[in-house]
């Protein structure tokens, strides 16, 4: 049976954690045993850009801890509200990018579908806080738009969902769409930008791996963990049954100031994620948006922590580090 949402009569499991999830600043506190006070001048934070959090992942962070490096990423802080110089609402260019709306075709061979705008959690340094997603995001006759445009252009060789969270999507929603793509026949690869993995890893069940196994294209599923400690027995059952349907399994993280900005740290998630039968693809650097500055780390402390790396791992565990800038045909590689 295909999970239903709009009747609430028939709603998988990962749906209603999804529905539970913590949403109130205070709430996170009291469950983490942690002083209201942390909040000051958060609220007009929240108020921009909500707090989100399963409970899965609340229960992955260390209780009492303020510097908590899973709690950093969510909790929302005063200090979003400081205007920064050079960080702005669309650091990456992406409203330049829009082949038709909702689809972004920045890069050769291959095309970003923002699928939803719907993420599971709210990550404060997300790129895309700002990004107006009710105009970006795949109404039916976008996402017809979007799949006119695919057909018609065969250099593109591999769709990437993306958002927002495309798991965040109920799997009739998306099962429809992996079958309209498999018809294209020019395309080779279904790739999948998702967090949710790792932040709500119930949303790996029966009925996602029905249609992802079912498709003819060859899958890649792409995870955004940031922190070896976010990596629990829960989230390596989701990335083996994930790994048992066919599907390539990578990692993207951002290099986070307080969070992962030290080789020890980046060095026990890559070993991880490779026990968890996921390969490091990239350590992004922060892309400049506005309310995400003090998670910045420059550019000399990430290429140290790049190097730190490279002598103490097998060449096949140390991530790409990568920066975006608007225009390029790629993302462009920090050297070491
Ligand atoms: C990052 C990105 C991609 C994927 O780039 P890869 O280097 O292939 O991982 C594709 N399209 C857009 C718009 C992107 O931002
Ligand atoms: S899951 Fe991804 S898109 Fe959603 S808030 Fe986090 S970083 Fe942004």
């Amino acid at each position: 049976m295909i999970p239903r949402t709009d009747d609430g009569r028939q709603t998988s499991a990962w749906q209603r954690e999804l529905a539970e999830a913590v949403r109130d600043p205070v709430e996170l506190l009291q469950l983490l045993g942690l002083p209201r006070e942390l909040l000051a001048g958060a609220h007009a934070a929240h108020g921009q850009f909500p707090l989100r959090v399963p409970r899965s992942y609340v229960d992955r962070m260390g209780k009492g801890d303020p510097r908590d490096p899973l709690l950093c990423q969510v909790l929302p802080l005063g200090e979003e509200l400081l205007a920064v110089a050079g960080f702005g609402d669309d650091p990456v260019g992406d409203l330049a990018a829009v082949a038709v709306p909702g689809l972004l075709h920045k890069y050769h061979g291959r095309a970003l579908l923002v699928a939803t705008g719907a993420c599971a959690v709210h990550c404060r340094y997300c790129f895309r806080r700002h990004y107006p997603y009710s105009e970006g995001a795949a109404t039916p006759q976008r996402l017809d738009d979007a799949l006119a445009h695919l057909a018609r252009d065969d250099s593109i060789s591999e769709v990437i969902l993306s958002g927002g969270d495309p798991l965040a999507l109920t799997d009739e929603r998306l099962a429809l769409l992996a079958e309209r793509l498999d018809a294209i026949a020019h395309l080779r690869r279904l790739r999948i930008h998702t967090r949710l993995p790792v932040v709500l890893p119930a949303r790996v069940d029966d009925h996602l791996l029905n249609w992802l196994a079912r498709t003819r294209l060859k899958r890649v599923v792409v995870i955004h963990a940031n922190h070896p400690n976010e990596i629990d027995d829960s989230v390596r059952l989701a990335l083996r049954r994930l790994a048992e349907c066919g599907t390539t399994l990578l990692n993207q993280s951002v290099l986070l100031r307080g969070v992962n900005d030290d080789s020890e740290v980046l060095a026990r998630l890559s070993e991880a994620l490779f026990d968890a039968g996921v390969m490091p693809y990239y350590v992004h650097l922060l892309d400049k948006v506005r309310g995400a500055a003090h998670f910045e780390v420059d550019a000399r402390s990430a290429q140290r922590i790049h190097e730190s790396l490279w002598k103490r791992l097998p060449g096949y565990l140390v991530p790409r580090f990568v920066r975006e800038e608007p225009g390029a045909p790629g993302k462009i590689p920090l050297s070491l």
